[in-house]
């Protein structure tokens, strides 16, 4: 595999984009206090920074699907760790790292859906529509990538390159 040293996005981009994000995510929940439900690991950095951006007083949560091993999706996903709190009749925003088939995060709803929030949306930082498996749609969505495999800024590649500040893509 081989790292592109040129990143596909900037630090840069990626904090303008959340700034953007969260802004209409706080006009959005203006006067409510909604969960951010982030799925481990990869979604964390991601979370973090929209957190700080928020106005409105939002809790944080996190929620674990595996379904990966190196760049291949097995097409099972487990939950492994569930959110702490309660989300009965609470309004969840589901924070993803990437929506790549679908799976993990159709997993993650559904599991989500069973504790009956009074609402849910997804929120993911990248989308790569051309592989989607299962239908899922974001409700907020970063940046639209092509079919690449990338790295940087939470995601990872066998728990590697999670704490480039920008996103590179990983190449055979
Ligand atoms: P899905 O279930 O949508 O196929 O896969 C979602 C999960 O696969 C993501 O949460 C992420 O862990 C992993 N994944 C999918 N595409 C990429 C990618 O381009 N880079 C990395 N590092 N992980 C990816
Ligand atoms: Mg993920």
């Amino acid at each position: 595999m081989r790292l592109n040293e040129q990143p596909l996005l900037t630090a840069a981009q990626i904090e303008a984009r959340i700034a953007e994000i969260a802004r209409e995510i706080s006009d959005r929940y203006a006067g409510r206090d909604p969960v951010l439900v982030a799925v481990l690991k990869g979604a964390a950095i991601f979370a973090a920074d929209l957190m700080r951006r928020l106005t409105v007083p939002a809790c944080l949560d996190f929620i674990r699907a595996r379904s990966y091993a190196g760049t291949e999706s097995q097409g099972r996903v487990r939950i492994t760790f569930l959110p702490e709190h309660s989300l009965e009749g609470r309004h969840v925003i589901v924070v993803e790292d990437i929506l790549d088939t679908g799976r993990t995060t159709s997993a993650v709803l559904d599991c989500i859906r069973q504790q009956n929030p009074a609402s849910l949306v997804l929120c993911t930082l990248l989308d790569k529509p051309a592989r989607r498996v299962v239908p899922v749609k974001a409700d907020y969505t970063g940046f639209r990538i092509d079919n690449l495999f990338v790295v940087g800024y939470g995601l990872d590649y066998d728990e590697r390159y999670r704490h480039f500040p920008d996103i590179r893509t990983l190449e055979e």
